[in-house]
């Protein structure tokens, strides 16, 4: 009987043990569960930014980020903005120097713009807030951590976005002052990239890169300047052969030095050299090219043309302003020199002018001939009013070579910015026969260029126009 009842009791207080128990691992387990949320709350988020944060299941990543008032104010400002959190989960530690209003401002502003979590939290933690921004009203960086390292080596936003343009190695050889940037920008805003301006860097002379800083893009040239025996006189022979398919990369540095691409005056086909014409786009400048490829706009008449002096001109044509004056100064030089006074024979010609011209020696002599001296309307230089065809008193221009003075004007004319247009040995480049009388005003700068480089204007407009 006692020892029933001990047992009875035993599983009592058995059954008291299992239902304390449980219950107590009830209560355990709940406290476990609310845990996160008591921390949330520790953390200092209020019951609201914790129903946020519990139903975004961001709990554990905003406890491991810790304190974070960034955090705290965005989701304060916008719930939507709380589906960026990785924009603004920084710790409180990790916060850049600028204020949690004005952080909170970029952020949202670089979210707008499509910038990456990582790149902005790059952006904040490196730069002051004025120069974000200033950055953020205009392009993003292409590499934001080398724009970043620009600004801090004390670079513009603007020279520090064309240098993120580029790459790390370009860079850091300018942020060690191995290379200047001066050196560089030019080229890297004419859409070289690093790779080519490095090996531009490498191939060329002092000399020969800092004129190509000058040139426009020669998509060719960074492959060129590595060939053996380039020569930077050739450059533009070596483009016209390999664009002509004439000659491959390979060899074209050799086959042009070699003069292979010249074509004798009697073998050319000066016809021919008209294909693929254009209208030229523009003719602003002094230095565009009217050639066989390239035309003026029929309806194109230059409005500042005006007459030459009496004493300057044998024909009455008129010429553009600087072209007159430049033509004068030279004319008052030839007599300085003590030669016969050179004149202006045939200056301005229009379009309409131009076509009845053509059309005449054409009946009179063919296509092919009238081809070989005469210029098809809109393809002559005479419609640009830069140019005068040159004669004096006693010498018809047809025979200006035979002029004593001759030697004198064809070594400066330059001085004046006028150039020969038509040299001899250089048809196959012009088009056209070699005429001794005919020269064109480019500005004295791009004159002394194709002077002192043996080009033709075809040749300087292929680098520069
Ligand atoms: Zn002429």
């Amino acid at each position: 009987m006692e020892k029933k009842s001990g047992s009875k009791v035993i599983i009592i207080v058995l059954l008291v043990l299992l239902v304390l128990g449980a219950a107590g691992g009830g209560v355990y387990y709940f406290y476990q569960k609310q845990a996160p949320f008591r921390k949330l709350g520790e953390l200092g988020y209020n019951e609201q930014q914790i129903t946020v944060i519990k139903n975004k299941d961001l709990t554990a990543k905003v406890i491991e980020t810790g304190d974070s008032e960034l955090f705290r104010y965005a989701l304060d400002q916008t719930i939507n903005n709380a589906d960026r959190y990785e924009y603004f989960l920084i710790s409180d530690k990790d916060l850049p120097k600028m204020s949690i209003k004005d952080l909170y401002s970029v952020t949202s502003k670089m979210i707008e713009l499509g910038y990456t979590a990582e790149d902005a939290a790059i952006l904040t933690s490196k730069l002051d807030l004025d120069t974000i921004t200033t950055l953020l009203r205009g392009e993003q960086p292409r590499d934001l951590e080398l724009f970043a390292d620009a600004i801090d080596h004390g670079f513009s936003i603007t020279d520090s976005l064309l240098l993120a343009s580029g790459n790390r190695e370009l860079a850091e050889k300018i942020f060690n002052g191995d290379i200047a940037y001066e050196r560089i920008s030019p080229l890297m805003e004419k859409q070289y990239t690093s790779d080519e301006i490095l090996t531009l860097l490498n191939n060329l002379s002092e000399d020969d890169y800092t004129f190509v800083m000058g040139m426009k893009y020669i998509p060719e040239l960074p492959e060129l300047s590595g060939k053996e025996n380039f020569d930077m006189d050739m450059l533009p022979r070596y483009l016209m052969s390999l664009r002509s398919n004439r000659a491959s990369m390979d060899d074209v540095v050799n086959w042009v030095n070699s003069d292979n691409d010249y074509i004798p005056a009697d073998e050319i086909d000066y016809s021919a050299m008209y294909h693929d014409e254009e209208i030229l786009a523009d003719y602003t400048s002094y230095t565009y090219c009217v050639n066989k490829q390239y035309a003026l706009p029929s309806n194109y008449e230059p409005s500042d043309l005006e007459y030459l002096p009496s004493g300057y001109y044998v024909l009455y044509h008129p010429m553009r302003h600087v072209a007159a004056n430049a033509f004068v100064n030279m004319s008052d030089g030839s007599v300085v020199a003590g030669y016969e006074r050179i004149l202006a024979q045939s200056n301005y010609r229009s379009y309409d002018h131009q076509k009845s011209l053509y059309d005449e020696y054409v009946e009179q002599d063919g296509v092919a001939l009238a081809d070989t001296y005469s210029a098809r309307p809109g393809h002559s230089e005479h419609q640009t009013g830069l140019v005068t065809d040159i004669g004096t008193a006693s010498m018809d221009m047809l025979y200006f070579e035979s002029y004593s003075g001759y030697d004198w004007v064809c070594e400066n004319a330059h001085l004046y910015g006028f150039i020969q247009r038509y040299p001899e040995g250089k048809e196959y480049i012009t088009g056209y026969e070699y005429e001794s009388w005919h020269f064109r005003y480019v500005g004295v700068e791009t004159a002394t260029v194709i002077y002192e480089r043996g080009w033709t204007l075809d040749e300087y407009a292929l680098l520069f126009n």
